[in-house]
């Protein structure tokens, strides 16, 4: 069991009082709260130990250094990577998939197919578009099936051809909060002999990851969105893969040896980090993983599993509101419309009732015409928040209303 005013408590500014009534903070899609002790883990850092990391003989540096590779063998055994150099830092998940379009996409030659879907945030979508024009490969897309909630799994496997030399899909969808069959789309393209990179950006915050039970060449995720600092991220990949790849930016400490008419590379996972990395966020990441893992993951999937249920059933009795996103597996993100209200008016209103929700298009514009609509209102969980949170949500939506539609 979650207790969670005992949780709320490491969150001041879930004490806010917008409007004259406490903040109900539902856009956790887009970044979640950070708890008190990532915040002082910051502080700590640049009080107590800020030297350059990998650089000194100084016990300072050293000490920083190992702050932020404490972080490295963390998410390692986190997400049960096979070792450090399978972790390298970024700054969010969209670094982490243009790191692997430009590099591992350096061999795909023109004419090379790869298989994105229809549901993807433009992180993966756009780092691909680049990659096309670069090397004249061919996108290919996952449709929707016909409950515009799922990806159509018979199409995906109609899809591969000899050309097909990637697979980039999202673990879950920020928009529609669908859980994707990750384990049977990697196993299906591992049967053509295609590597498949998953966006994790809203699995990570909400359910275990174990990488190498679903067999993924590359897993990508952001810190923001799972309780920890702004500007760092994840890229897991296999060890052969990264091996196999150029560098994606040049630098420091990615070097073995500089010549003016040589340079060889560092060994992995610092081959992929040119320059000084953010590594005051990177040890405070530290925090947040023990912040989740002093819940339990499971018990984080839990709580936000009731809270879905909960606000899914008040929402659906609510008079013409329409729930995008139905799928059966799915993850604490409901995106909806209320009659023909805009969904900016819904969340403008929302706002002056202390209510942060998210409106929009959410950078998914495809999965937006896919729809065949231009926006939703999105309300997204974390472990923080409580039944009561989605009454006042419930009673908003009905109070705003009659004023929009
Ligand atoms: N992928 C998905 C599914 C997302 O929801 C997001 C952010 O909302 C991203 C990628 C991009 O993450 P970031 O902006 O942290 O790089």
């Amino acid at each position: 069991m979650v207790d969670v005013e005992k949780i709320r408590k490491e969150f001041p500014g879930l004490e806010r009082e917008f409007y004259g009534r406490r903040l109900v903070y539902l856009d956790n899609t887009a970044t979640s709260q950070t708890p008190r002790r990532v915040v002082d883990a910051i502080s700590d850092m640049y009080l107590n130990h800020k030297a350059n990391v990998h650089r000194g003989v100084s016990t300072i540096s050293q000490e920083a250094t190992e702050l932020q590779e404490e972080t490295r063998r963390k998410i390692t055994a986190w997400i049960n990577a096979s070792s450090i150099e399978e972790v390298i830092f970024t700054r969010g998940t969209t670094e982490g998939i243009n790191a692997v379009a430009s590099s591992f996409g350096e061999r795909f030659k023109e004419g090379d197919e790869i298989i994105l879907s229809e549901m993807e945030h433009h992180a993966n979508i756009v780092p691909w578009q680049l990659l096309r024009a670069r090397k004249g490969i061919v996108i290919k897309v996952i449709p929707l099936a016909s409950d515009k909630s799922t990806l159509d799994m018979e199409t995906y496997r109609r899809l591969f051809t000899e050309r097909t030399v990637m697979v980039s899909v999202c673990h879950v969808s920020n928009v529609l909060g669908t859980i994707n069959p990750v384990e049977e789309i990697i196993s299906i393209a591992h049967s053509h002999g295609v590597p498949v990179l998953i966006d994790g950006a809203q699995a990570v915050p909400h359910m275990r990851i174990d990488v190498r039970k679903l067999d993924a060449d590359f897993y990508v995720f952001s810190s923001h969105k799972m309780y920890g600092p702004c500007g760092v991220g994840i890229l897991y990949g296999k060890k052969e893969h990264l091996e196999s790849m150029p560098p994606y930016q040049g630098g420091g400490e990615m070097i073995e040896k500089v010549t003016f008419p040589h340079t060889t590379w560092a060994s992995l996972p610092f081959k992929f980090e040119a320059g000084t990395p953010d590594f005051v966020g990177i040890s405070a990441l530290s925090a947040a993983i023990d912040f989740m893992e002093e819940i339990g993951m499971e018990n984080i999937a839990d709580h936000e599993e009731e809270l879905l249920q909960y606000a899914t059933e008040k929402l659906i009795a609510v008079p013409r509101l329409r729930i995008l996103g139905e799928a059966r597996h799915k993850s604490a993100v409901i995106s909806f419309l209320l009659g023909n209200a805009h969904p900016y008016d819904t969340g403008m209103l929302l706002d002056k009732l202390g209510i942060a929700v998210r409106t929009g298009h959410h950078c998914a514009q495809p999965l937006m015409s896919a729809l065949g609509i231009e926006g939703t209102v999105r309300a997204s969980f974390a472990v923080y928040n409580t039944r009561e949170e989605v009454d006042i949500l419930v009673n908003s939506i009905k109070r705003v209303a009659p004023i929009l539609d």
